[in-house]
């Protein structure tokens, strides 16, 4: 998949639509039906790295490797020896892609350390706001979970990014974002992203912040936070397309014809076909948004 993040990735899923110990707003994914902060192996990790090497001998190129998915991959108790073995196999980067609620868990910290980067999020600053902005599950304690992120900061020794993820009127004050700010930096992480809501949410009632408040926030920050730009990586040189391929992407989360056409080396007339296609045939649907038509695969 593209991402806006971490340039071309491939994405390792490592827990069942959608399992979570956050039900955010503005999630991607889709409304959280499994509220829970039980860990267990979700998936095989056998069957996990079993796929990783078919995927490999196929010729499989990406810039970074992300455990992530649709939920949250540290609910997986195996999630540490798939990155291991991830890096024993390839050379690829790997990101895990976390929501920062089981960090406060030594053994969740320990595995995170596989990983080339732990990108962390923290988008509120108290255990009410912790409420309102991730309806995070309710055994969860926000500053257990903020000590949590010192102490992976205090021993981990790789790059530790940080997302903050704003939304209209919800956690984009001023006076609110300097609150998150203040914890952000007393974890230190190497960077830190502004987001906003750009893909379809979870709930409609999660609204953008503009790109001008964005940037405006960012100052406060240290080190200064990136507001997160479009994807600019290049399109794999051959990648295979099936309309089965389309439709489980989509089944992912919503994309662009520009996503589909970068994640599948596809021209942007060729991608607009398939899409129209797969439209016509009734397996997608498609919705209008400020920043361009995004494809959902039909649930
Ligand atoms: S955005 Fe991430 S943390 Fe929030 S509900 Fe979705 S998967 Fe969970």
């Amino acid at each position: 998949m593209p991402s806006r993040r971490l340039g071309l990735s491939l994405g390792v899923d490592l827990v069942p639509v959608k399992t979570c110990s956050f039900d955010c707003p503005f999630c991607e994914v889709c409304r959280t039906t499994c509220h829970t902060v039980e860990r267990r192996a979700y998936v095989p990790v056998a069957d996990v790295l079993a796929e990783l090497d078919d995927w490999l001998a196929a010729g499989g190129e990406a810039d970074i490797i992300t455990v992530a998915g649709s939920g949250e991959p540290t609910l997986h108790s195996g999630f540490g020896e798939i990155l291991a073995g991830i890096s024993a196999r390839c050379s690829i980067p790997t990101a895990l892609l976390t929501n920062s609620s089981l960090m406060h868990l030594p053994e969740v910290r320990t595995a995170a350390a596989h990983a080339s980067i732990v990108k962390v999020s923290l988008s509120a600053w108290d255990g009410a706001s912790f409420a309102r902005v991730n309806r995070a599950h309710p055994s969860l304690d926000f500053d257990a979970m903020v000590a949590g992120l010192r102490a992976l900061r205090a021993e981990h020794e790789g790059a530790i990014w940080m997302e903050v993820f704003l939304m209209a009127g919800l956690n984009d004050a001023p006076a609110d974002v300097e609150r998150i700010a203040v914890l952000a930096r007393g974890i230190g992480p190497d960077r830190i992203q502004l987001n906003t809501v750009v893909r379809p949410p979870a709930d409609r009632s999660a609204v953008a912040v503009t790109a001008e408040a964005l940037e405006a926030l960012a100052g406060r920050f240290e080190p200064r936070a990136e507001v997160i730009a479009g994807f600019t990586g290049s399109p794999p040189a051959a990648a295979p397309v099936s309309s089965d391929r389309v439709v489980g992407m989509l089944a992912r989360r919503p994309c662009t014809a520009a996503d589909i056409g970068v994640s599948f080396g596809l021209a942007a007339d060729a991608a607009a076909a398939l899409l129209a296609g797969l439209r016509s045939a009734g397996r997608i649907t498609t919705e209008p948004r400020e920043n361009g038509v995004y494809y959902s695969a039909k649930s």
